[in-house]
């Protein structure tokens, strides 16, 4: 995989955010999802998994600036999807409730196979 291409791969969705702006954030959020609280510190593959989101989304105009920015898992990011929230709590309970949603299809669908 070409150096660019792979360095997106584990930079993920961070459009026109450089490593600097990406760290400040991870460190402000103690490199804590937002959403669910995956803690990024307690082991490398949380860490991997670790994107920027931008609250009011990127591709509907949201800034680059630090409070339009939070730290999310994948999951939480991708669950979040481009939606424009009220507030970052309406945000916030719509993937915590999606999330749950998904834990009963897994636990009712997928794991009782
Ligand atoms: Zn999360």
């Amino acid at each position: 995989m070409p150096l660019k291409r792979l360095a997106k791969f584990f930079a993920g969705p961070l459009p026109h955010l450089s490593r600097e702006e990406a760290l400040k954030v991870f460190k402000r959020d103690h490199f804590k999802c937002y959403y669910c609280g995956l803690d990024g510190l307690d082991k490398y593959e949380n860490w991997l998994i670790l994107t920027i989101d931008h609250v009011h989304p990127h591709a509907k105009g949201g800034a680059r600036s630090m409070n339009n920015l939070v730290t999310s898992c994948q999951p939480c990011n991708l669950i979040k999807g481009k939606r424009i929230y009220k507030s970052l709590q309406e945000a916030k309970e719509y993937v915590l409730t999606k999330r749950e949603e998904w834990r009963q299809v897994f636990l009712q669908q997928v794991k009782a196979e």
